[in-house]
């Protein structure tokens, strides 16, 4: 006997999951509070012609090989190699930190194992058990390199000292004796063809999934279905009863220009007195097509408040102790699973997303199937 699930939230997570139940002859209703699906990975064709990524730049890359797989079903995707500098001074660099990075910065012409010994020279080896930013980077590259690359581009992406960050997000970047300056270690990246809302759209192009968009679906309603899912934030979910998690939005200062601005498409500012993080200049993301103007974007970061969309959990040390609080109210809660970057508190990247979203409708339904309660999450946001 078919189900009717609710779904709330139209970016990867929710899109996902809608299919895998709809797919197993289920009647899936998708709510999106947004007036376009495909949450932050949203991109629309500017006037000028250039796909823009809306809410900043997104590169799909990962190591699963059935992410990468699923993913094609909906669409193709070209391949592309994200490349990026960063600006320190009046110099520019190849990022993220590899042999021409390091040769540059200290004026040399090193070779990769004399690199290697050089930073493991100036690493502080006497930081045994990181657990901030800050120690990772001083453990890993030693106080200059952490001084110029990361202290001020993570002090106005984050808003704190790198004291108070998790030494995980330091993990997103490699570190190379190399000269390969692709930003991604993965084996499959890619960007699609006409943009992520389209892939996004057509994971949800199935006749028993209907989307509706500019809506907001209440806890009340949610509860008439036969289960939910919630990808939006789980503070939201509880109507902040535990007080707001802190994310961090971003501003985008949009400026269309004749040509091409700056040959790449990102380019980091990591001084502290440049006001902005990066400029993404976004027709760079589709080398495939050509384009006679250029549109960037420069990107402010800043607390989230409460009217602005949430893009990063800033999950600091002692923010755990409330997330600890939304996690115990969602584990007492029956006949809804909560997912994604919002609904678990995490900084996902977009493969990750649509992998644990597919866990999770295999685990719910498997529970539903059998008729034993689904958990609250498939994936613990505390681990
Ligand atoms: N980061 C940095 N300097 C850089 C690039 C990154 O300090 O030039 C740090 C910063 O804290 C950032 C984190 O590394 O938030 C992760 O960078 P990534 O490029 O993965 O960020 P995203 O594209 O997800 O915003």
């Amino acid at each position: 006997m078919p189900l009717s699930i609710a779904v709330v939230g139209a970016g990867f997570s929710g899109a996902v999951v809608a299919r895998e139940f709809a797919e197993a002859g289920n009647h899936v209703e998708v709510f999106e509070s947004r007036d376009h699906v495909g949450g932050n990975c949203h991109t629309k064709r500017h006037e000028t012609g250039v796909m823009v990524h809306v809410y900043g730049p997104h590169i799909f890359h990962t190591q699963h090989e059935e992410v990468w797989r699923y993913v094609q079903r909906f669409g193709t995707f070209k391949p592309y190699r994200h490349r990026v500098r960063a600006i320190v001074g009046e110099q520019a660099y190849q990022m993220p930190m590899n042999l021409g990075l390091i040769n540059a910065f200290f004026g040399t012409t090193m070779d990769s194992q004399e690199a290697e010994r050089f930073v493991a020279a100036r690493a502080e080896s006497s930081i045994e058990h990181p657990t901030s930013f800050e120690e990772q980077a001083l453990k890993l590259v030693g106080r200059e390199l952490y001084e110029a690359f990361f202290a001020g581009y993570t002090r106005k992406q984050w808003g704190v000292d790198p004291k108070e960050l998790p030494a995980s997000i330091l993990a997103r970047l490699p570190l190379r004796f190399t000269a390969d300056d692709s930003y991604f270690n993965h084996p499959y990246q890619g960007i699609p063809e006409h943009g992520y809302t389209p892939i996004v759209e057509a994971i949800l192009d199935h006749p028993n999934v209907s989307v509706h968009l500019a809506t907001r679906c209440s806890r009340a309603r949610l509860g008439t279905f036969d289960h939910a899912f919630w990808s939006g934030p789980i503070d939201a979910y509880f109507e902040f009863e535990h007080g707001r998690l802190a994310y961090r939005t971003l501003d985008f200062e949009p400026e269309v220009v004749a040509g091409d601005f700056q040959g790449c498409p990102v380019v980091n500012y990591c001084d502290a007195a440049v006001p902005f993080t990066r400029i993404t200049e976004h027709k760079h993301f589709a080398p495939w097509e050509s384009h006679n103007s250029s549109v960037i974007y420069r990107e402010f970061s800043r607390l989230c408040g409460e009217r602005d969309t949430p893009y990063y959990p800033v999950r600091l040390v002692q923010e755990k102790a409330q997330l600890l609080e939304y996690v115990e109210l969602a584990r007492a809660e029956s006949g809804v699973t909560f997912l994604g970057r919002l609904g678990t508190y995490r900084y996902l990247d977009m493969d990750v997303t649509i992998h644990e979203a597919l866990k999770t409708a295999h685990v719910v339904g498997a529970a539903l199937a059998a008729g034993t309660p689904p958990p609250s999450f498939v994936v613990d946001p505390l681990g």
